[in-house]
């Protein structure tokens, strides 16, 4: 089965309702290629969620950039899984490098949320990938693996799991792994898919790569045999994200 082009759009912490509601217009604006030729996902802010969800074309969909672990309750500051199907969120990010370092979301912890999001009818971005530190001492495969290993063992439906694989001293530094590298590594996961979960899985599930994607160098990453798409932080900001969702063309 092919597995169709999926470009998500990683806002961030960033952005005024002013600015919210210009990205969306320049969204709304543009000629893009189908939606069955290509999927495409935003995830502004949650205070934005409403806003965006409401204005945004009926061919673009929504991701939340998290979800608390399990069901809401006494978790001051945190957002529930079951609050965003209440506000027909279709997609959540789970896992991103920023949350795994800086407020130190072990694989284990993701894994629960992957799992839980999942059982409450969201669809899962799930984020991988290595350090500088440990690409550098060979083992990338190992940790993104063991990332990967931490979903699979609490989840059995891979349907509603897209991987961005995002190695993490690509994002936000404008230092964008080559199609080469990005190419190696979609393959390693996608046969370590194969060996542990399954060859279904690993065939239907998409691998999208995170990291300095832009207007620029989308086309020559998305040509990739195993390349399905992108998860885009800091151009899904500018228009050139229009650039980023042609390159499934
Ligand atoms: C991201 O945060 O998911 C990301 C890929 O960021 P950037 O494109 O800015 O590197």
């Amino acid at each position: 089965m092919a597995r169709k082009f999926f470009v998500g759009g990683n806002w961030k912490c960033n952005g005024t309702a002013e600015e919210v509601k210009k990205i969306v217009n320049t969204l709304n604006e543009a000629q893009v290629p189908s939606q069955d030729v290509v999927e495409v996902v935003v995830s502004p802010p949650y205070v934005f969620l409403p806003l965006v969800k409401s204005t945004l074309r009926s061919d673009f969909f929504v991701a939340a950039q998290n979800c608390w672990v399990k069901k809401g309750g006494a978790f001051t500051g945190e957002v529930s899984a079951e609050m965003l199907v209440n506000l027909d969120i279709p997609w959540v990010i789970l896992g991103h490098s920023e949350r795994r370092a800086i407020l130190n979301e072990s694989s284990e912890f993701v894994g629960d949320k992957v799992a839980y999001a999942l059982a409450q009818g969201l669809k899962v971005i799930a984020c991988v990938g290595e350090t500088l530190e440990e690409r550098e001492a060979g083992s990338t495969m190992d940790v993104v693996a063991a990332q990967t290993k931490a979903i699979a063992d609490r989840v059995t439906n891979w349907s509603n799991v897209v991987i961005a694989y995002e190695p993490v001293w690509a994002i936000g530094t404008g230092k964008v792994a080559s199609p080469a590298q990005a190419q190696e590594v979609h393959d390693e996961l996608r046969k370590w898919l194969a060996k542990n979960v399954s060859a279904d899985v690993a065939a239907t599930t998409r691998i999208i790569y995170g990291g300095s994607v832009n207007g620029g160098n989308c086309k020559e990453l998305g040509g990739q045999a195993d390349v399905d798409g992108f998860l885009v932080g800091g151009a899904s900001l500018k228009p050139e994200f229009i650039d980023i969702i042609k390159a499934a063309e």
